[in-house]
Order: C-alpha cells, then structure tokens, then sequence
C-alpha cells in the first residue's frame, strides 16, 4: 500500500504567446500523463500548475498592443489555459502566479528570509533613458549581444541565450521611446544570498541524498562547481509584479524569478480556499511526495534557487522529492513558434491533427535524456505504425470479431493483476520513465497481435477451410475460437485501460461503446501539406530532386559520392565545452534560415572564442548522433595533416560567403540530400593543395563567392576529416 500523498507540480509556463509543442513536452504533457496514472493507481494526488504571469515582457508587448498589462496577460491565460485543456490536459488547479495569495506567501518568506540575514543591499549597474527618465528594466532595453551578436533584449540575448549585465549589451535602444539617450547608473538592489542559504541549510547533503535522476543531478552540480553567486531579487522601471515590502526599495519589484516558483505554494493555496483543504497538508509535511516536471532551462531554478527560497525562509516548507528535467524536442526543420503564422503552435497543431495523436507521438519521443528531433515524417511514421496498426487495429478486430461471433459472455477484467500493470507501477514509482512505459504497452499489443495471428480466431469451423473435417470438428473450432477472442478480450481491456493517460480522448470514445475505429491513418497528402505549410525549403527546389530521382537518361556516374554530401556555411554563434569531457565543445551554428546544435571533437585544438563569429564549412545531412548526452545535428570539416605526434587541424572558412551558402565543385550540378551515415563522408577524398586549397577530383571547393580555404596554415596533403 502506497502511504504517501503526491503533490504534482509543472513548470509554470510563461504565458507570453501561444505555447507550442516544445514548451508541452518538457513539462506540461508529461506530468499530466503522471497525473492521470496516479488516479488510476487510486492514489491521493493533486497536480497544480498555473500561468507565469509577471516580467517586463509582458509590459513591453501591452504596451504595444495598446492595452493595459494586466488586460494582456488575463487574456494570454484564459488563450492558453483552453489551449492546453484541448489537449487533454487536467489540472486539479490553474491558476496565474499574479493571485492575492501568491503575493501574501512571496511577502512571508521574503519577510523571513530577510530577517534570517540571507537579503543584502548592493549597488549595481542599470540602463536609464535620460529622455524618459526611467530605468530600463530586462526587456525594457535592447541592443546588440556582446558575446553573439545576436539581438540581446533586456537580460537574455534572444540567439545564443546568455544571461547578460548591462556591459554585455552594445548600442542599446530604449523600448519606450526608441531612442538611444541612454546612460549607466548605479541603483540599489536586493540580493539573495545563495551561496550563504546553501551552506547554512546544509543543502549538499539533501541534493547528494535526493536521488535525483543523473541529467538533472549533473546539470545541477554544473553549476555548483562553477560557483554559486548571489542574486538579484529586486527590479526598478516596471511596475508590472509585486511591489517590494522593504523601507527604501517599494518602487521596486520582485524579479519574476523571484515570486515564480513560489506561484507553486500560492496557486495550491488558491485550491485550498476552493476546496477546504489546509495548505500545510500539501507543502509542510512530510507524508507528501513533491515531483516536479521540468524542461532543462529551468533545472537551476528548481533544484538551487526555490529549494534556497524555501530553506532559508524556515517555515519547513518540503523541497523536491523527485525532479523530472527534461531535454528539448528540437523542431529540425520545422519551425516552433509562439506566434500565430510563422510556425507550429499549440493552436495550429490541434488544428492539424486531433489531440490524442499529439500526446501519443510526443510522450513516445520524450526527451528523457537527450534531445530529441521532430519531423514530419517521423510523425505520421509513428502514428500509422504504432498508433493505428499495432494499438488501433488490434482493438477494432477484436471488438468486431466478438461482435460478429455475438459473445456475450465476457469475462470481468482486474486490470490490477497484470504483469503489465505491475510493470507500470514500478517505472512510475522508481525511475519514472513515461516513454519507457508506452514502450511497454506496445510491446503487449504486439504480442497479442501475433497471438492473434497465430490463433486465427476469424477462421470459422463452418467453413470449408483446412480446419473443418467434421460437423463435430467445426463446432470444436468455434469453441476454441471463443476462447482466444475471450483471451484477446481480457488483454485489450488491459491495454486500453494502461494506455488511457496517455490518449485520454480515444479511450473514452472507445468505453462508450463507439464502434468505429477509432483513428484514421495519415496519407502522404496530409503530410506533405504539413512541410509545404511548416517546414523551411531545402536549398534547392524539391521538384528538381525529383526529376533526378526519375530521370533514367542522366549517366549514373554523376550520382558521384561528393553529391551526396550536403556542404554548408555555417557562422558559429556560440561554442562551449562539455563538462565531463575533455575533448568535446557543443557549438551553436547559424544557417540563416535555421540553427543547429553540433557536437565537436575539437576542444584540444581551439577554444570557444577561437571559434565564435567564424564561418565555417559544415556537412549538414549527416545522419543525427548523441554525444555525451547531447545531440549532434552535423559535423564541423576540419583539415587535419597527420605525421607522427605533431598533429596539424585547421576548420575550413569562408570571408564574404553568407551563412548557409551552398559549397560545392561544379556550380551546375544536381545534389541528392538524403540522410548520409559517416562512412559515406570517408569515402570522399577531399586534400588540402600546395596552394591551402581544398580540392576534390583536382577541382577547388567553392562557394559561389569565394574558394573555401584553412582557417590556420597547414602542409599541403592534409586530409579533411
Ligand atoms: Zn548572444
Ligand atoms: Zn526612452
């Protein structure tokens, strides 16, 4: 008997803009789907979650709408709150981090915390427009990343995501006049003192204690081991948030940071009023188990900051029990948006395709461990094959078999005595891992599909069939035949039952008796309309490809192994080492109409700042691998001369060439961009000349600009690896 309570909670999503698909898979989905088979488990559980509401964002995009803030957000959460409950999604509370009572429990603790010496003043820098005569708060001023290049607003660039201070941001712009009269000038802030919290609260032995799971875990001494270092808690030039209970700092507000994770303790306490239930109940006590779900971005706000928040106030609040941090569901070539006509949203999605087959595809790719890639035709492959064909159909020709045969007899089903149910429970208690357990269902219904097949319970002892010798042998059959459907029966009942959190609508349909099947296969049409509306275009017209697939008279020999691969430009935005390795840097690299993740083996031979602003050569079709726990979507070229110890590498660059710049040997000739595996790569020869050309079947490499050369001198002869 499970004797604990389990309180649910999921990133609180920032409700600015329509959320898209990304934003329901790392977190959202996934504790719904946990919520659900908690109930089915019959256990005491409650799943809260709510809009986070506050951050200058939300000012800047009212005020260019022309509404007041408080008009905008309400009217983004009630958008989004529908949004999600279309997806199926149930929460036993909702809420908006913006509540009287959130406000009440964020001043409490701050009180607290204050008093137990974890607030410190500190004079820090801060943007202010000399014509407006305000300071400019995070997303209030914009201007150009120091670190990328990229468009940094406010706190965050936009393209390579660094947290940014005031000198890492060129040429600012203010939002509210649009000019650049802007000055630097000290301001006293709030500080939360994380690095004395964590030390005090003893907060090493609880995290090393925890259990929690490895991606996380990892993640979070990341950080530890670059050093924690106080926060700022306290904003000026917004009025939007909690004004600050502090003599001296009451024109200011709360970083939303700040009251966000709180908004978990707030919004269950807007449930208690509702409900009649006692706070303390959920959060300060410990017959109650807290998981929460995440997406990675968020990992330092859960297992550092809240549990910091929540310890140095000591008022025994529980810290996480079980933290769920999920990778990201990367779009690839189709573009996850926020907004309405430039990419697939939540909104769009539904629109596109029902509820059931979204939740079914993303808990089936969750990004447990590492990221993962969305693609149409990964889509429609997965839902035709293991949604339809191997769940969908197995359930329609029993149900119709027994119909047509006229069972009435049908066993009473204890789902709980399953070997799948116990399976279930396990992962769900120990290890949690959701896309394991559809893995599982599966697996049960492809082993009734083959019992099935085996059986062949439609095969009737009436027939003429090799079965039927005798009258006596054809009514022996029928007997049988009722007992497989009979087994069948019982194993369908399981399965459907074990796989209703994770496709709630069909299941429903299904148990209200609804003969029809219950999903339509996806045509290639439907599919191909998906990538014309979504996807961004290959370089080269699809129709061009095609002739060339179908073309017979073109000589084969031009299918030669250099067109295969898909060389690009590529401006590397961004480049970090990996923490547990030694060789390894994930760069961040720009195509111009997309960016991609890739995975080096070149951190013995350049640093991050050697690499950041350069243009380089990328092969781009190369078929996607993981690396260490990241995903690697291509390969940097890199010249390489090897005698003996003295190893020379150089990357290949261009100068004037644009990101995403086709490179190639013959300009005319045609390409083929199917997916390629590493060997096909080795089987191109490509040599570094006398002349620090590279040169395949003695032809330079080209852009239609400029000849790719070495970004460092290297002997003629070097291969490109
Ligand atoms: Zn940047
Ligand atoms: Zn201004």
């Amino acid at each position: 008997m499970y004797n604990k309570k389990i309180l649910i909670t999921s990133a609180l999503p920032y409700i600015h803009g329509i959320l898209h698909i990304g934003n329901l898979v790392g977190s959202l989905l996934p504790a719904d789907v946990y919520y659900k088979y908690m109930k089915l488990l019959n256990r005491d559980v409650i799943f809260i979650c709510g809009s986070d509401s506050h951050g200058t964002m939300f000012e800047v995009s009212a005020k260019k709408a022309g509404i007041p803030t408080a008009d905008y957000v309400y009217d983004m959460h009630e958008k989004n709150k529908k949004i999600l409950e279309c997806f199926g999604l149930e929460f036993t509370y909702y809420g908006i981090t913006n509540s009287e009572n959130n406000k009440k429990i964020t001043y409490e603790i701050f009180k607290k915390l204050d008093k137990n010496g974890y607030i410190f003043e500190k004079n820090s820098e801060m943007f202010y427009c000399e014509d407006c005569k305000l300071y400019l708060a995070d997303r209030w001023v914009e201007g150009k990343c120091a670190h990328c290049g990229g468009l940094a607003r406010g706190d965050q660039c936009d393209d390579c995501t660094k947290i940014l201070d005031t000198n890492e941001i060129l040429n600012p712009i203010c939002i509210h006049c649009g000019r650049k009269n802007i000055t630097r000038k000290k301001l006293k802030n709030l500080y939360l003192d994380l690095p004395k919290i964590w030390a005090h609260k003893k907060l090493d032995v609880w995290l090393n204690s925890n259990k929690m799971d490895s991606f996380p875990l990892a993640v979070t001494k990341g950080y530890l081991n670059k050093g924690l270092k106080a926060r700022a808690i306290s904003r000026s030039g917004t009025n939007w948030g909690f004004h600050i209970p502090k003599q001296g700092f009451e024109e200011q507000v709360f970083y939303v940071w700040f009251d966000a994770p709180i908004g978990y303790v707030g919004i269950t306490k807007d449930w208690c009023d509702i409900s009649g239930e006692k706070l303390e109940n959920w959060w300060k006590t410990n017959k109650v188990k807290l998981v929460q779900f995440l997406g990675k971005d968020n990992i330092f706000f859960h297992s550092i900051f809240f549990p910091c928040i929540l310890k140095g106030a000591d008022e025994n609040y529980n810290l996480v029990n079980k933290l769920k941090g999920y990778a990201f569901l990367l779009g690839g070539k189709t573009k996850f948006s926020k907004s309405r006509g430039v990419g697939l949203n939540n909104e769009v999605a539904l629109e596109t395709f029902p509820a059931d087959y979204w939740r079914f595809y993303l808990i089936y790719k969750l990004p447990e461990k590492t990221d993962t890639l969305f693609s149409w035709e990964d889509f429609q492959r997965i839902i035709n094959k293991e949604l339809i064909d191997n769940f969908g159909n197995l359930v329609h020709r029993v149900k119709t078999l027994i119909k047509t045969k006229n069972i009435i007899d049908l066993p009473q089903v204890n789902i709980e005595k399953s070997t799948l149910y116990e399976k279930i429970k396990n992962n769900l208690d120990n290890e949690l891992l959701l896309s394991k357990v559809l893995k599982d269902i599966l697996n049960e219904c492809a082993e009734a599909n083959k019992f099935m097949q085996d059986k062949a319970p439609w095969k009737s002892g009436d027939s003429n069939d090799k079965f039927t010798q005798s009258k006596k042998e054809g009514s022996l059959r029928e007997a049988k035949n009722k007992e497989v459907l009979k087994e069948l029966y019982i194993k369908i009942q399981i399965i459907s039952k074990l796989i209703s959190p994770i496709i709630p609508n069909a299941i429903k349909r299904l148990e209200s008796g609804e003969n029809k099947p219950l999903f339509e296969k996806i045509t290639d049409e439907k599919i191909k309309e998906q990538i014309k509306k979504f996807d961004l275009d290959d370089d080269k017209p699809k129709e061009q490809i095609k002739k060339f697939d179908l073309d017979d008279d073109k000589p084969k020999e031009q299918i030669n192994n250099f067109s295969k691969l898909d060389l690009k430009i590529g401006e590397i935005i961004f480049a970090e080492p990996i923490l547990d390795s030694d060789k390894l840097l994930v760069l961040q690299v720009d195509f111009g109409s997309e960016k991609r993740q890739i995975v080096s083996g070149i951190r013995a031979h350049y640093s991050p700042s050697q690499l950041i602003g350069k243009k380089a050569v990328f092969l781009t079709n190369l078929k996607p691998r993981t690396l260490k726990g990241f995903e690697s979507q291509g390969m940097i070229l890199i010249a390489e001369k090897r005698d003996g110890l003295a190893q020379k590498w150089s990357i290949l660059i261009v100068e004037t060439s644009e990101k995403g710049s086709a490179v190639f040997v013959e300009p005319t000739e045609l390409k083929l961009h199917s997916e390629i595996e590493f060997s096909d790569f080795q089987a191109v020869n490509l040599v570094v000349n006398k002349k620090g050309e590279v040169i395949y079947n003695n032809k330079p490499l080209t852009t239609k600009n400029e000849k790719i050369k070495t970004d460092r001198k290297v002997e003629s002869g070097a291969q490109i690896y």
